[in-house]
């Protein structure tokens, strides 16, 4: 498998520090709002990684915290007059909320910030102890830049460079102007624990470290997040690791493109975003995924309401595809047919999968491997126009199956489990009413209902079909004649 390395920007055979494991740190969210989709973007991007190294095999650790002490947690909490406490443990809740609704798995560890400070003030002691780190006695600690002699290697930056146009605050008492703060010393009001220097709050590139140390251990196989953090936060992050522990923090970086809207950058402080939630609130998860997905995860995403309200349309085709597929199959075994010849779909199934895991395995291309899906979809759609009555029911089962499968590993359902199991009740009454059925269950009084309407039909009893149709027409349910017999679901 090769993945990209943003640190050496090279694709490189992935190879996991312990033979079969992999262990995976993604920085999660600063809580004090609903996350965007941006946000979200990322934290997708890595879900469907860490999705398909489990389904080659590996066994994942996957850390993902929670920022829940930062600037603008204390800021949002001032400005709504509540604490900050108040506004990260909403907030908390409202983000790992979303991220369920939007198929994310939940993290194997999902560390707080708040609650690890020991892991970060043993950090900053060694920091110190090494001469990487320093107290000026305001009660801030500060690293020590030009003290890590790698500084830059991981987003390519030198020190030099960075000098230009940096400068020292009034109110910081930093010894060099790249230096930043490991430990913040407690302003009034703010939340605060007791440290050897004086009470004060971590910094936020001093807690992934420490967290990632204390739960992965270092080095870790992979480190993510947005490009966007690839300078300074990752930058800090590796610098702290090898200076407190003589090692790099990850052996690969990789880092997700922009989600953008009208050329921009998504943000919070643009101003130019959508929650996760409200989108959510309009449009199936699925979608959403599928739209993402269509892009490479290290490729700027374009996002717009037309792009999505198009894909709502492909994930409803990718359904109907499986759904006839189904259809067709269990069609062709009802009639005790075993129908016409499978190999051309079984063969078309196969390469499917083939080309998928060929595209994942490069980088975890997801727009390739989409694409294997949707050229399977071509094929069995094509196929089953053609087919018609006689198609494969093996044939049609492999091509359903691969499909489904392969949408399964990038934690895409089609929503067809609850639309089979979902056939609304009212059906039972209604096939007693009209064909005498006696028993109890949807699915067959379903059957009933259009095994009666077919003999109704070749009867000539047009009265009778016509009023099985409306009865069904008023539950909402459609009657689909398809090429393998009809079928009952939901109106679109
Ligand atoms: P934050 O809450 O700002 O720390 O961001 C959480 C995660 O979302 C980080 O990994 C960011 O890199 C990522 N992120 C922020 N904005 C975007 C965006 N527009 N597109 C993709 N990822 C983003
Ligand atoms: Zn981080």
């Amino acid at each position: 498998m090769l993945v990209y390395n943003s640190q050496t920007h090279r694709k490189q055979e992935l190879k996991p520090i312990r033979e079969g494991k992999i262990s995976m740190y993604v920085c999660g969210p600063t809580v004090y709002d609903q996350i965007h989709v941006g946000n979200a973007r990322t934290f997708l991007d890595f879900d469907v990684i860490r999705r398909y190294l489990i389904h080659k095999g590996y066994e994942v650790m996957f850390a993902q915290n929670l920022t829940d002490v930062d600037d603008k947690i204390i800021n949002r909490a001032n400005e709504q007059g509540r604490t900050a406490e108040e506004v990260a443990s909403e907030f908390s809740d409202a983000s790992i909320e979303q991220m369920h609704r939007f198929g994310i798995m939940d993290p194997d560890i999902r560390p707080r910030a708040t609650r690890e400070i020991d892991t970060m003030q043993d950090m900053i002691s060694e920091l110190i102890a090494g001469g990487h780190a320093y107290a000026p006695g305001n009660g801030d600690v500060y690293f020590s830049v030009r003290s890590d002699p790698s500084y830059g290697v991981v987003s390519g930056r030198n020190v030099d460079e960075l000098m230009v146009g940096a400068r020292i605050e009034e109110n910081e008492e930093k010894r060099d102007p790249l230096d930043f703060a490991l430990w913040k010393a407690a302003k009034p009001g703010e939340p605060s624990w007791p440290s050897p220097g004086g009470d004060g709050r971590p910094g936020w590139h001093t807690e992934c470290c420490a967290m990632v140390h204390r739960y992965l251990g270092t080095p870790l196989d992979i480190h993510g997040g947005g490009a966007d953090l690839a300078f300074p936060h990752h930058e800090n992050e590796s610098a702290q690791a090898s200076c407190a522990w003589g090692v790099p923090l990850a052996n690969v970086w990789m880092h997700t493109g922009m989600l953008m809207i009208d050329g921009e950058k998504m943000s919070k402080s643009l101003g130019n975003f959508y929650t996760l939630k409200e989108i959510l609130d309009k449009y199936p998860a699925e979608a959403v995924r599928l739209l993402m997905l269509q892009t490479h995860y290290r490729s700027p995403l374009d996002f717009s309401f037309k792009r999505l309200d198009g894909v709502v349309g492909t994930w409803q085709r990718l359904a109907g595809c499986v759904r006839n597929l189904r259809w067709a199959a269990d069609n062709a075994e009802a009639a005790g047919n075993a129908g016409g010849d499978a190999s051309g779909l079984v063969d078309a199934s196969a390469k499917a999968r083939e080309a998928f895991e060929a595209q994942m395995d490069d980088d975890f291309n997801t727009a390739g491997a989409l694409a294997a899906v949707f050229d399977l979809v071509t094929t069995a759609n094509t196929y089953l126009d053609q087919a018609g009555a006689s198609a494969s029911a093996e044939g049609c089962r492999a091509a359903a199956d691969a499909i489904e499968d392969l949408l399964g590993i990038l934690g895409i359902g089609l929503g067809l489990d609850e639309e089979d199991g979902g056939l609304p009740h009212e059906l039972v009454g209604l096939a007693a009413e009209l064909v005498g059925y006696a028993g109890d269950d949807p699915a067959e009084a379903t059957d009933a209902l259009l095994e009666a309407r077919s003999a109704a039909r070749a009867a000539k009893d047009w009265g009778k079909a016509d009023s099985i149709r409306d009865g069904i027409a008023a539950l909402g349910l459609v009657i689909e004649d398809t090429a393998a017999g009809p079928r009952v679901h939901k109106g679109e």
